[in-house]
C-alpha cells in the first residue's frame, strides 16, 4: 500500500466524485432556468472554489462568463473573523451585470456576507450565491444563499478544492481526515 496516496488519509467519504458531479448538474440546470434570457457572470472564490467552478461551468449548456476573486479573512486558526482583504479583485466591471458568486463551502458565512455587500456596492443587476456545501452555523448569518449543494454537519472536510494546510485539494471525493493526519 502506498501511504503517499492522498485518498488513504480520508477516513470517511461524505460525497463521491459521481455524487458531486450529479449535484452540480442539478444546480447548473436550476441556475440556467433562473437566468433564462439574461447574461450571467459567475465569480469563483480562489482557491477553494476552483474545482466547483470548473465542473459547474461545464454543466451549463448556455453561454456564461467566468471571473475570479481571491480574498483572505483574518482569523484565529480555522475560524474566520469577518475582516476580509481582497488579494485579487475581479477583472470585470459588474455594474448592470447578473452575478453568481461560486464557493465550495460556507462555514460562518462571514466571508460571503462581506463579499456580497462588497459586490453589491458595485451596482450589479443582481448578486446571488452558489455553494457546494454549507455548515449549520452559516444559517445564523444574514447571508442569503440561493443555491446550496448540501448542508453538512459541523465537521472539517477536505477534498475537491477543500484543503487542510494546503493539501488534499486534489482529491476527487469529499471526506473527513483520519485522526493520524492531525497528530
Ligand atoms: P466562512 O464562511 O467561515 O467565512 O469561511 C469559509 C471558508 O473557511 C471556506 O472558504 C474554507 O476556506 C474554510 N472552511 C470552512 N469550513 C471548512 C472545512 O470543513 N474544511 C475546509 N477545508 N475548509 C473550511
Ligand atoms: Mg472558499
Ligand atoms: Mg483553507
Amino acid at each position: 500500500m502506498d501511504s503517499a496516496h492522498v485518498e488513504h488519509d480520508l477516513v470517511n467519504v461524505l460525497f463521491t466524485e459521481a455524487q458531486i458531479q450529479a449535484r452540480l448538474k442539478e444546480m447548473a440546470a436550476q441556475i440556467e432556468q433562473d437566468y433564462e434570457g439574461e447574461e450571467l457572470l459567475i465569480v469563483g472564490i480562489l482557491r477553494g472554489a476552483v474545482m466547483v467552478m470548473a465542473d459547474l461551468a461545464r454543466s451549463f449548456t448556455r453561454h456564461l462568463e467566468m471571473d475570479w476573486m481571491a480574498v483572505t479573512s483574518y482569523g484565529s486558526g480555522t475560524k474566520s473573523s469577518g475582516v476580509v482583504r481582497i488579494l485579487k479583485d475581479l477583472d470585470t466591471d459588474i455594474s448592470g451585470r447578473h452575478v453568481v458568486i461560486v464557493d465550495e463551502i460556507i462555514d460562518t458565512g462571514l466571508t460571503l456576507s462581506w463579499l456580497t455587500s462588497n459586490l453589491t456596492s458595485r451596482n450589479p443587476a443582481s448578486v446571488e450565491i452558489a455553494t457546494l456545501l454549507r455548515k449549520p452555523e452559516a444559517l445564523q448569518m444574514p447571508v442569503d444563499v440561493k443555491y446550496v449543494g448540501w448542508d453538512i454537519p459541523n465537521e472539517f472536510v477536505v477534498g475537491y478544492g477543500l484543503d487542510y494546510r494546503e493539501k488534499y485539494r486534489n482529491l476527487r471525493d469529499i471526506g473527513t481526515l483520519a485522526p493520524h493526519v492531525y497528530s
